[in-house]
Protein backbone atom coordinates (compact mmCIF):
# COMPACT_ATOMS: atom_id res chain seq x y z
CA UNK A 1 0.00 0.00 0.00
CA UNK A 2 1.39 3.81 -0.64
CA UNK A 3 1.75 5.99 1.85
CA UNK A 4 0.29 8.80 -0.02
CA UNK A 5 -0.37 12.04 1.74
CA UNK A 6 -4.32 12.98 2.05
CA UNK A 7 -6.07 16.17 2.86
CA UNK A 8 -7.77 16.20 6.01
CA UNK A 9 -11.48 16.74 6.17
CA UNK A 10 -12.63 20.06 7.48
CA UNK A 11 -15.00 19.92 10.54
CA UNK A 12 -17.70 22.74 11.47
CA UNK A 13 -17.71 22.68 15.12
CA UNK A 14 -19.88 25.11 17.58
CA UNK A 15 -18.58 26.61 20.90
CA UNK A 16 -19.50 29.01 23.82
CA UNK A 17 -16.78 31.45 24.53
CA UNK A 18 -16.95 33.45 27.93
CA UNK A 19 -20.52 31.06 28.24
CA UNK A 20 -22.72 33.27 25.84
CA UNK A 21 -20.70 34.04 22.75
CA UNK A 22 -21.48 31.41 20.29
CA UNK A 23 -18.48 30.66 17.99
CA UNK A 24 -17.80 28.75 15.29
CA UNK A 25 -14.53 26.94 14.96
CA UNK A 26 -13.21 24.65 12.01
CA UNK A 27 -11.53 21.62 12.74
CA UNK A 28 -9.32 19.58 10.53
CA UNK A 29 -10.03 15.68 10.58
CA UNK A 30 -8.21 13.00 9.91
CA UNK A 31 -9.54 11.24 6.74
CA UNK A 32 -8.59 8.12 7.64
CA UNK A 33 -9.44 7.87 12.12
CA UNK A 34 -11.50 10.83 12.13
CA UNK A 35 -9.43 12.25 15.11
CA UNK A 36 -9.17 15.94 15.56
CA UNK A 37 -5.89 17.08 13.91
CA UNK A 38 -4.75 19.72 16.19
CA UNK A 39 -3.55 21.71 13.26
CA UNK A 40 -3.38 25.42 11.98
CA UNK A 41 -1.75 28.48 10.10
CA UNK A 42 1.37 27.77 12.48
CA UNK A 43 1.23 24.37 12.75
CA UNK A 44 0.24 21.43 10.52
CA UNK A 45 1.24 17.94 11.54
CA UNK A 46 3.07 15.55 8.81
CA UNK A 47 1.30 12.53 10.48
CA UNK A 48 -2.19 11.88 12.20
CA UNK A 49 -0.65 11.36 15.62
CA UNK A 50 -3.24 8.15 16.05
CA UNK A 51 -3.32 6.17 12.78
CA UNK A 52 0.00 7.60 10.96
CA UNK A 53 -1.70 8.56 7.93
CA UNK A 54 0.65 11.16 5.82
CA UNK A 55 -1.67 14.46 5.81
CA UNK A 56 -1.05 17.04 3.22
CA UNK A 57 -2.13 20.95 4.06
CA UNK A 58 -1.49 22.24 0.49
CA UNK A 59 -4.69 24.06 -0.70
CA UNK A 60 -6.15 24.24 2.75
CA UNK A 61 -8.05 27.77 3.33
CA UNK A 62 -7.06 28.30 7.15
CA UNK A 63 -10.52 30.45 8.66
CA UNK A 64 -10.41 32.26 11.52
CA UNK A 65 -12.69 31.37 14.43
CA UNK A 66 -16.13 33.21 14.08
CA UNK A 67 -18.46 34.76 16.07
CA UNK A 68 -21.80 33.34 14.80
CA UNK A 69 -24.41 35.09 17.62
CA UNK A 70 -25.13 35.00 22.00
CA UNK A 71 -26.36 32.58 23.15
CA UNK A 72 -29.76 33.80 25.13
CA UNK A 73 -33.99 33.22 25.29
CA UNK A 74 -34.69 29.82 26.24
CA UNK A 75 -31.21 28.60 27.41
CA UNK A 76 -30.80 31.00 30.10
CA UNK A 77 -33.41 32.43 32.61
CA UNK A 78 -33.39 35.92 34.68
CA UNK A 79 -32.33 35.95 37.85
CA UNK A 80 -35.34 36.16 40.14
CA UNK A 81 -35.86 39.50 41.59
CA UNK A 82 -37.30 39.67 44.99
ZN1 LIG B 1 -5.74 9.28 11.73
Amino acid sequence: MKNRAKKPILKKRKYLKYGFVIMEHEDCVCPRCGDILNAGPDYQPRYCSRCGQRITFTGVQWTEDKQTGFAEGRDFYEPVKN
